[in-house]
């Protein structure tokens, strides 16, 4: 099992978050916040022209909210709730946007009062909300893409209108007193496919240029959300290889005359950050006969492993027992059938692996301890450290 180690992490990271784990019981998370500053230094190098909104609800642990602060992040908000947290940590409001387009009317009036001009929306009913409880603000329309297919975990069939209605509704956002600022898009979380990018680019340059053209309204903005990779069993290209492409994309589509570009990434900046401690709880055969083994761990689709859901996110699964490998399945904790993890893809893990021996979970940093259930069957939520 060693190779994944240097496969997958940084090796004086993981002996680092190692050694903390040691001696603490599991379950956990615990997140090295280095990794962290390193992926956001890493983004803003491959995007120097780019604006960042880290999208709070990968990982909304203060630790992590205090050290993006410092780097001079801005903050994609989904809710009031986030909102608070966010400006408690003395976040000044025009580093928020509200990037939710489902929202009730008193949380725009929230967000609102509390200094924040800048809304995403998808339908006419929330703009005109917008426009009523935030007054003058400025509104970006989120627009559907394609390529669920390449993304790990798809955002896109829920959020976003197609090219028709998203002229409409920047055009009403004038008439409504609001400034028509920008387009955004999500092309999926985890895209593997860099072309998704491609087609939303295009989608969004005909949007800008049909309204500067039928409209005279000049838009100032591209946001496009997140979807950039963390290290997974299914690999990607490198983050330098995103850039490059999506850079080459916006060239071709705006020249040198780029509008202001906004990523909104959370699972790239938090992902690898992680590492999760479990325990084997049992091992079992289902017949005398059978070729696998069932492998029941602490924690579980309720406890902070919830993209493993139709198996989607593949974490890299370490042991430090050695020896013959045989596949198994794993399984969480709880009295809930669906708490499986895997069973089609089968992780080959050392035969030698015992009840009570740890396996760790790397690239959790995002997505777990926001997912976790607070006490389904009276397990507790997921703990997390971060060194
Ligand atoms: C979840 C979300 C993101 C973050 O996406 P990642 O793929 O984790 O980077 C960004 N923008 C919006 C609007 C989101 O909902």
């Amino acid at each position: 099992m060693t190779p994944i180690i240097t496969d997958y992490y940084d090796l004086e990271s993981f002996q680092r978050m190692k050694a903390f784990a040691d001696t603490r019981e599991t379950p956990f998370l615990v997140v090295d916040r280095s990794i962290i500053a390193r992926q956001y230094d890493e983004l803003l190098g491959a995007f120097p022209y780019a604006k960042v909104f880290y999208a709070v609800k990968a990982n909304p642990a203060q630790e992590v909210l205090e050290l993006l602060r410092d780097r001079g992040s801005s903050f994609d908000i989904a809710s009031i709730y986030e909102l608070d947290r966010v400006l408690g940590l003395g976040v000044e409001p025009h580093r928020v946007s509200y990037g939710n387009t489902i929202k009730k009317s008193r949380d725009i009036r929230y967000f609102y009062e509390r200094g924040v001009r800048m809304f995403a929306t998808d339908s006419e009913a929330d703009l005109r909300n917008i426009a009523k409880a935030a007054p003058g603000s400025k509104v970006y329309v989120r627009l559907l893409t394609e390529g669920t297919q390449t993304a790990d975990w798809p955002l896109s069939r829920k959020f976003g209108c197609q090219t028709d209605m998203a002229l409409d509704l920047l055009v009403l956002a004038r008439d409504l007193g609001l400034v028509p600022w920008g387009l955004s898009f999500h092309v999926g979380s985890q895209q593997r496919d860099i072309g998704a990018w491609d087609a939303a680019i295009a989608k969004v340059k005909v949007i800008f240029e049909r309204l500067a053209e039928e409209d005279n309204i000049r838009l100032k903005m591209i946001n496009m959300g997140g979807g950039f990779p963390a290290n997974y069993v299914t690999r990607t290209h490198d983050l330098a290889t995103y850039a490059e492409e999506i850079t080459r994309f916006l060239v071709e589509d705006f020249g040198d005359d780029l509008p202001e570009i906004i990523l909104e990434p959370g699972r790239s900046l938090v992902g690898n950050a992680g590492m999760l401690v479990s325990e084997v709880v049992l091992i079992s055969r289902k017949s005398r006969t059978s070729l696998h083994r069932w492998i029941y761990l602490d924690v579980g689709k309720f406890s902070g492993l919830i993209e493993t859901m139709d198996e989607s996110i593949k974490y890299p699964v370490y042991s430090d027992k050695q020896g013959e490998l045989e596949e198994a399945i794993l399984a969480g904790p709880t009295c809930d059938s669906a708490d499986i993890l895997y069973e089609n893809y089968r992780y080959p893990l050392p035969l030698t692996l015992a009840i009570g021996d740890r396996l760790y979970w790397f690239s959790t940093g995002a997505y777990t301890t926001s997912y976790s259930a607070i006490e389904f069957n009276g397990f507790p939520p997921l703990k997390s450290y971060y060194i």
